[in-house]
């Protein structure tokens, strides 16, 4: 049986090509991918495109993109067996975590994809990508699509998306997920690691979208020198619900008086503090060190190993659901799309 496949093309590098008589990078036309790929006719799918107007370069993506990006998806759900985004490098991570968590009852593909070199030049990795990532959109098992989460495709590998960070500006394997296995490996074959594969407790279920993301979300990196009077002006920022707070190795903060009584008085004040560690690969266990578990007592929340991209948005999710604190921190306890490991 013959997949269909929705490509929706958001922007970024990988939809440029050079104009043959100016030699400048302009916009690619997707709905003449067949033309442009001819090969893409003998993958056993059905493609049909869609342009997002305008198309933006990904640093200039906001939350109302990912809410038109979903609701897209949602409106589209039931005529394709699966999505593949072109997105732009830059912040593809930031927008794949968010629609893990705002696409609800997920049971079908959505890959995203982008390239470090535009489409239209010849050593090109967007080719590729695109491809694979249409193959792997369209991939089914036993009837079953065997990709029914939001995952990235970048390199010969296929990460689960919330698990994703973009490590490179100029290596074509710009993307890792530190602390969660690749969905796929990309050689001669597709190799699944199907064991690594969210699967959704019951297949077809009605796809919901969240489309109430909150504002009002902070990112703290700490640093030694870090001030007590610069912390305190970020923590009481107008507006301010979450801080994401990025801590040393395993989740560890000075134990410093000011800097547990600034953080504790702004917990009081009923800001969520979600600790996730600004290592690349390993997590937070705020058990193994006094620095650590000053924060514990504080009321912090150990966001484990989590990517900071998953976790603003997670918190933009959690937050914009409305629900009464005890609630949202309980689902900030837990993974909801296989973002974090206990
Ligand atoms: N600035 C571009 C973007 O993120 C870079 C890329 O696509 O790789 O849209």
């Amino acid at each position: 049986m013959r997949s269909s496949i929705l490509i929706i093309y958001t922007g970024g590098t990988i939809g440029m090509k050079t104009d043959a008589a100016t030699g400048a990078l302009v916009p690619f036309d997707f709905s003449g991918i067949y033309d442009e790929f001819p090969s893409l006719k003998r993958l056993n799918v059905d493609i049909e495109v869609l342009t997002m107007s305008p198309v933006i370069d990904s640093s200039n993506v906001a939350p109302s993109n990912w809410v038109t990006l979903a609701e897209l998806i949602r409106d589209n759900y039931d005529r394709y067996d699966g999505f593949v985004v072109l997105h732009g490098t830059d912040t593809m991570s930031y927008t794949a975590s968010a629609l893990s968590f705002m696409l609800e009852n997920l049971s079908k593909p959505v890959v995203f994809t982008g390239s470090q070199i535009p489409i239209g030049v010849l050593r090109t990795d967007g080719r590729e990508n695109l491809i694979t990532a249409i193959e792997i959109a369209g991939a089914r098992r036993d009837g079953r699509p065997v990709v029914p989460e939001v995952s990235l495709y970048f390199q010969n590998r296929l990460f689960r998306a919330n698990r994703t960070t973009k490590r490179s500006a100029e290596a074509l394997s710009a993307f890792r997920s530190y602390n969660y296995p690749p969905l796929a490996e990309v050689g001669v074959n597709i190799a699944y690691n199907y064991p690594a594969i969210l699967r959704p407790e019951t297949f077809g279920e009605p796809l919901r979208v969240a489309t109430r993301l909150a504002d009002g979300i902070e990112v703290i990196k700490l640093f030694p020198g870090l001030g007590e009077r610069v912390l305190r002006a970020m923590l009481s920022a107008p507006g301010l619900r979450a801080v994401v707070l990025e801590t040393f190795g395993a989740g560890n903060a000075p134990t410093s008086e000011w800097f547990i009584r600034t953080l504790q008085e702004a917990i009081d004040r009923g800001v969520i503090v979600l600790n996730i560690t600004q290592c690349g690969g390993g997590r937070v266990s705020m058990e193994l060190y006094e620095t650590g578990l000053r924060l514990q007592k504080s009321g912090v929340l150990c966001g484990y190993d989590m990517t900071t991209e998953a976790a603003v948005t997670k918190l933009m999710y959690t937050l914009g659901l409305g629900l009464p604190r005890q609630q949202t921190e309980e689902l900030l306890r837990r993974p909801l799309r296989g973002e974090f490991t206990a």
